[in-house]
């Protein structure tokens, strides 16, 4: 097995894990926020189970596609010598039934169809192989990766792999015989080619710089933390980090969710909720980033010298 694009933590979820300790998000926003972090473990477990693939296979994951102005998503794409097989991961938890064409939960409350979202992807990634001339052909399977995850009256025609099942599946996946050679690298190519990249911010919460609490987050527990000693320590996980590191990783977000503001001594120090000297901060800045101006009116550039 060889992973050609390794999955990331989404754009989108990055900006939201750094504005949901430092705002209140609406009802809407934060259940989006739930709803991607529960997606991204979802796929993090089923990456973990496709590590065991042993046979030749090219795995690329979280890909966007657009066929006739339709944006699909994949969460894992697996190209073999005869296929492609294509792995949405679900990470619904508690119990569920199928009622006609409906998905309910146990308190009867309707929840996405996934098949439909399935056959939706599956009908647009058909098209956009065919007007790319790739001629392969694909399977998809819903995996359902919540170990509390219970589906009642399923049939087992259903494309869908639950944890427990996981093993077989993977098994079989590895006894089919497959070799692949440059029809298979191209065709991974064309598809990294045809990956768009999404703007994460159209869908964001609304914020703006004095209506976020400034401090500095811990990576770990994404609490807020406090400087004592030059260094700083996090009361909720019991992380200890040096000031550098601290700094950066708050410029680096400052950057990312300010992308117009000047990288200013005084602006990352307000950020990072300080009141003491700033001639830590000047230092780190001016050892990571380029300075533009001189005296009071200098910022950074927001290209830094690792990027270089
Ligand atoms: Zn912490």
């Amino acid at each position: 097995m060889k992973n050609i694009k390794p999955r990331e933590v989404p754009a989108e979820l990055k900006l939201l894990r750094m504005l949901h300790p430092r705002m209140r998000m609406k009802p809407p926003d934060y259940q989006r926020y739930l709803n991607l972090e529960q997606g991204y473990a979802g796929e993090l477990i089923m990456d973990a189970w496709l590590e065991d693939l042993s046979i030749d296979c090219l795995v690329i994951n979280d890909v966007l596609l657009e066929q006739n102005r339709n944006l699909f998503q994949i969460d894992t794409l697996v190209i073999f010598q005869e296929k492609i097989s294509v792995l949405d991961a679900k990470h619904n938890d508690g119990d569920f039934y199928i009622d006609g064409d409906k998905w309910k939960a146990s308190s009867g409350t309707e929840i996405q169809d996934p098949l439909l979202q399935r056959k939706r992807s599956m009908t647009l990634l058909r098209k956009l192989l065919q007007s790319h001339r790739i001629n392969i052909p694909i399977e998809s399977f819903l995996v359902f990766t919540h170990p509390e995850f219970y589906l009642y009256n399923d049939s087992p025609q259903l494309p869908a792999v639950f944890p427990t099942q996981m093993p077989r599946f993977l098994k079989k996946m590895n006894s089919q015989t497959s070799r692949l050679g440059q029809k298979h690298e191209k065709i991974a190519e064309q598809l990294l080619a045809l990956h768009k990249d999404e703007n994460p911010r159209t869908r964001l919460p609304e914020y703006d710089y004095d209506g976020l609490k400034k401090g500095v987050v811990c990576s770990g527990c994404h609490s807020f933390m406090q400087y004592r000693r030059k260094t700083w320590f996090c009361s909720g996980c019991g992380m200890a980090e040096d000031n550098e590191t601290v700094v950066m990783r708050s410029v680096a977000e400052y950057r990312l969710l300010f992308p117009d503001r000047k990288i200013t001594t005084n602006a990352i120090y307000d950020w990072c909720g300080l009141s003491a000297s700033t001639r830590n901060i000047n230092r780190i800045l001016a050892k990571n980033f380029y300075r533009i101006g001189h005296g009071i009116a200098s910022y950074y550039s927001n290209r830094s010298k690792d990027q270089a």
